[in-house]
């Protein structure tokens, strides 16, 4: 598999706490030969400490690209993948970092990636691991495995690079599916048919919807098949007609 490949993966920081750490991720980044770094609402950023921990990666930090939203962050992304330092409840697929860093490369190859990373005090929210098909967990002492974050993503980096420089021939290229952002809108109005036609509370909702995502996430449509759900939706909603003229 080829570098270049490294520079379609988004390491993607949300609510960072400490700038210290943001330039720390940054060095850890370009020292696997990673480029794109995005952050969701740093807490204090710019700033001289970030910079002064990025040490020769201030180039790196200087083009990270700054969101207020994680819809923005994963913007054109086809695949996000979330970082935790616990195991989760089994809503979650949960992969190793070898198995994340082989799927991050694969699906690299047909288009952008993302890897979410959590706050320092408490990672990420329910509705950010939402936003991911799947998750990746660094073994660690089960007694105390939350890493620092600039660590987490070291080691992750490294992974995805020894990837790119295993001997195996590269899978074929996956068939292209629709963005992140296309799968939002649909998940957006499936809630709202839901609610619309009675079928779900919008009070208890949660549950199902998170099945449904997994359940579409698995199944991976691309755009036209995206375009006939939404097409359908519409139907139930009473929008269209489904009269012949
Ligand atoms: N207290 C938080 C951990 C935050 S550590 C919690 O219990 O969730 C900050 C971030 O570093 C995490 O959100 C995750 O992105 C990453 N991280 C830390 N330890 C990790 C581990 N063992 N595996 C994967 N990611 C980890």
């Amino acid at each position: 598999m080829s570098l270049p490949l490294l520079q379609r993966i988004r390491i993607i920081l949300i609510e960072t706490s400490h700038p210290g750490n943001i330039g720390a991720v940054a060095r850890a980044m370009k020292n696997m030969g990673l480029t794109q770094m995005v952050l969701v609402n740093p807490r204090h950023y710019p700033s001289p400490e970030a910079t002064a921990r990025a040490s020769g990666a201030d180039d790196l930090l200087a083009r990270a690209v700054v969101t207020d939203s994680l819809d923005q962050a994963l913007h054109n992304c086809r695949l996000a993948i979330g970082t935790s330092a616990r195991l989760r409840s089994v809503a979650w697929t949960q992969h190793t970092p070898r198995q994340s860093a082989a799927q991050l490369l694969h699906e690299a190859q047909a288009g952008e990636v993302a890897l979410l990373f959590g706050r320092e005090s408490s990672g990420l929210s329910n509705l950010e691991l939402d936003r991911c098909q799947s998750l990746v967990h660094i073994p660690a002492n089960p007694a105390y495995s939350s890493l620092n974050l600039a660590q987490a993503v070291q080691i992750l980096s490294y992974e995805l690079r020894t990837a790119t420089l295993s001997d195996t021939p590269p899978a074929p290229p996956p068939p292209p599916v629709a963005t992140r952002d296309a799968m939002e809108g649909f998940y957006r109005h499936l809630q709202q048919t839901l609610i619309e036609t009675g079928f779900a509370d919008p009070q208890q909702s949660d549950r199902l919807q998170r099945r449904l995502r997994r359940l579409f996430d698995r199944a991976r449509p691309d755009r036209d098949e995206l375009n006939i759900l939404r097409g359908l939706l519409s139907a139930a909603q009473g929008r269209k007609s489904m009269r012949r003229e």
